[in-house]
């Protein structure tokens, strides 16, 4: 069985992008197989895992255009990850799919294809809700909602729930939301504690637990091209994203 998990939130620098790299290394190293998908016209996924996004030929846009299949687009990074990744060209397929048929549903598609390859399906969501954050909520069993503990984290948290009440409705009824994962978590501030169970009671949202802390050695990582976990395999941040991915396995079954 494949669960496949799209990481969102349309506000940019929550975590998203480290957060699908860290589960998809944690889930590995727990012999998971396991696909990640870019869906950043930044590429900032495809680059924090050693590939050079405007080395590619083939990428999700290709397979969201149709033009490609997901199979012919995979490349498996250094560390062994199996990435969908994606580049600027992402931007300009985005627009052409404004207006073509089933754009919502490609990505869903494509994926059907390759599913039985891979226990996880990690999606990486653009920040914003356009036509691929919508494909990959349309993708997803689940969503997973990484939030900073500020104080105005939550702003933004109705509409994507929104989106995904209107995803559920009408294109993919089985979606359900994991939680919101707390980021760059200072725990020593019973600020940050406050943000977030409020976050987790004015959504009704399951908090997962344990936070990510916020560490440096995040920061540091893509600077290197190598996966986050891999630089630095016992770090507060590394271990926290361990945990959740080890409930997460729990939890399947
Ligand atoms: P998003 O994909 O939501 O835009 P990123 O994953 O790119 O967010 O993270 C934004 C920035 O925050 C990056 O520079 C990343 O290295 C940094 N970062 C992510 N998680 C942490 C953390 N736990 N502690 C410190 N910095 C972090
Ligand atoms: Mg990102």
């Amino acid at each position: 069985m494949t669960t496949t998990i799209a990481v969102a939130n349309q506000k940019g620098g929550v975590a998203k992008t480290t957060t699908v790299a860290s589960l998809g290394t944690a889930l590995g190293e727990l012999k998971q197989r396991v696909l990640l998908v870019d869906l950043d016209p930044q590429g900032s996924l495809t680059f924090s895992l050693g590939i050079d996004p405007e080395d590619l030929d083939v990428t999700v846009a290709d397979v969201l255009l149709g033009t490609s299949l997901a199979e012919d687009a995979i490349v498996i990074t250094d560390d062994g990850l199996h990435l969908l990744p994606s580049n600027l060209s992402l931007g300009s397929a985005e627009e052409q799919l404004v207006g073509r048929t089933g754009r919502e549903q490609r990505l869903r598609v494509a994926l059907d294809k390759v599913a039985a390859d891979y226990d996880w399906i990690l999606l990486d969501c653009p920040p914003a809700l356009g036509v691929l954050t919508v494909g990959a909520l349309s993708a997803a069993d689940s969503v997973l909602i990484p939030i900073q503990a500020e104080t105005l984290a939550h702003r933004g948290v109705g509409q994507l729930l929104d989106t995904i009440h209107d995803v559920r409705q009408f294109i993919n009824s089985k979606l359900t939301v994991m939680g919101v994962l707390p980021t760059m978590y200072d725990g020593r501030t019973t600020h940050a504690q406050n943000v977030v169970r409020a976050i987790g009671e004015t959504y009704e949202l399951p908090v997962i637990t344990p936070p990510i802390p916020r560490t440096i050695r995040f920061a540091e990582a893509p600077a290197y091209g190598r996966s986050i976990l891999d630089t630095a395999t016992t770090h507060k941040g590394a271990d926290a994203y361990r945990q959740v991915a080890a409930a997460m396995l729990a939890a399947q079954g």
